[in-house]
């Protein structure tokens, strides 16, 4: 039995949300695969995923079949007590990574502070207080609450709230001397994204990471790795760490993980993980019986060989193309990235217009994203089909015809 409810607007946006976001001007209200249908009907290609979120696209019969049996089952109990789904989602974790242990929030920047918090606290247990400082990367993303942008490595998200977190610096980007200079024995956590996704979708080298690693080792420094982007199967490995071969100490997920059902873990070791003794930390709903029920069968689908193969086959499809594109419209200077998620660089005379890029796709009927002005980004569902591909990317061409001819 469904009540009939009033009808609503994108105009009603402005007179009742805190103005904080601009969403586009009309209102999806459904979705399947890579497919979503606004208020008027309209169709539209999905290749911006929710922000990298809808990992199997959307309305994915294991993940409705999977809400609504819980749905039915039990919803919430709190930390009070634990439930099945969650301990079930933290043994597919732990089998699957190097993780001994999980900890359930509800979103990536909870994950983040988590992983903060942890960091600060072995410290503090092992080496005492002057062991606090964390260093992370300048234009860096890890979230919006106030520990989260103030590790951020962009003072647009941080800078008018009052006073920051201390004790936190920023060096350049996959700039293993300047993270050399930086480090010292009061360094607690080097925090890392091993693809920036935010600031234009840039992935680390190789030789960073394990420069990075081996520094933190040298120092007792934890090395986080932030994968609330790059994991669950977005790279074409479950985690992007495994990609590249560089363990971490503490690793933070949520977006992919829960498929669009709001869900974040942190993963760390046995050892580290006893730092957050009973107390320390918490949050209500984190491993709340609904999420975890559907982030469990998310793993179960995107932990495959078939569906990870399939991610890197898409990459070059789209790659290929977004090359092509980008080169025939003077468009793209540049198409980079791993697996799913793409950053496509716009040319000098482009520069600053990414807006402008997703607004003539969206005409054409095709959603993309931007990570930040210079860039066109790509996170589209993993198991997007081929002729969905196509099809999106035949759209996006009469949009960059468009936009280059006007
Ligand atoms: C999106 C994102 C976050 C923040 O996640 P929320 O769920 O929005 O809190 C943190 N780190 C990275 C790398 C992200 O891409």
């Amino acid at each position: 039995m469904s009540v009939e409810q009033a009808p609503v607007q994108r105009a009603d946006f402005d007179q009742v949300m805190v103005p904080n976001y601009a969403p586009a001007a009309f209102i999806p209200v459904r979705g399947a695969g890579s497919r979503v249908w606004d208020q008027s009907g309209r169709e539209l290609i999905d290749f911006a995923g929710g922000i990298a979120v809808n990992v199997l696209g959307h309305a994915h019969p294991a993940l409705v079949g999977a809400l609504t049996e819980q749905a039915n089952k039990l919803w919430h109990v709190s930390n009070v007590f634990t439930n099945e789904p969650a301990l079930r989602l933290a043994k597919k974790l732990v089998d699957a990574t190097f993780a001994e242990r999980a900890f359930f929030c509800n979103s990536g920047a909870e994950a983040n502070e988590a992983a903060f918090k942890l960091a600060r606290r072995v410290a503090h247990d092992r080496f005492g207080p002057e062991k606090h400082e964390i260093i992370a990367t300048v234009n860096s993303f890890h979230g919006r609450t106030l520990f989260t942008v103030s590790v951020g490595g962009q003072p647009k998200y941080s800078d008018g709230f009052g006073p920051k977190i201390t004790g936190i610096s920023h060096v350049p980007y996959n700039d293993l001397e300047a993270l050399k200079a930086q480090i010292s024995d009061k360094t607690c956590a080097v925090v890392i994204e091993p693809i920036q996704g935010e600031s234009g979708v840039v992935p680390a080298d190789l030789a960073y990471l394990k420069g990075a690693r081996e520094l933190c080792d040298k120092h007792n420094a934890l090395l986080i790795f932030d994968e609330v982007q790059t994991g669950v199967g977005r790279t074409g490995s479950l985690f992007a760490y495994q990609h590249y071969g560089v363990t971490p100490d503490i690793l933070s997920s949520a977006k992919s993980l829960g498929g669009g059902f709001p869900i974040g873990a942190m993963l760390t070791t046995e050892d580290l993980a006893k730092h957050l003794a009973v107390g320390t930390h918490g949050t209500t709903y984190g491993g709340n019986p609904l999420a975890c029920a559907v982030a469990s069968a998310v793993l179960d689908v995107v932990n495959t060989p078939e569906v990870l193969a399939g991610v890197k086959a898409k990459h070059e499809r789209f790659k290929a193309r977004l090359e092509k594109i980008g080169q025939q419209y003077g468009l793209f200077s540049q198409v980079r990235g791993v697996g799913l998620l793409i950053g496509c660089v716009l040319t000098e005379a482009w520069k600053g217009k990414a807006k402008e890029v997703f607004n003539a796709a969206e005409k054409e009927g095709l959603m993309v994203l931007q990570a930040g002005p210079d860039v066109v980004r790509f996170a589209p569902s993993l198991v997007v089909e081929d002729a969905d591909i196509d099809e999106g990317l035949d759209r996006f061409e009469r949009a960059a015809a468009t936009l280059t001819k006007a």
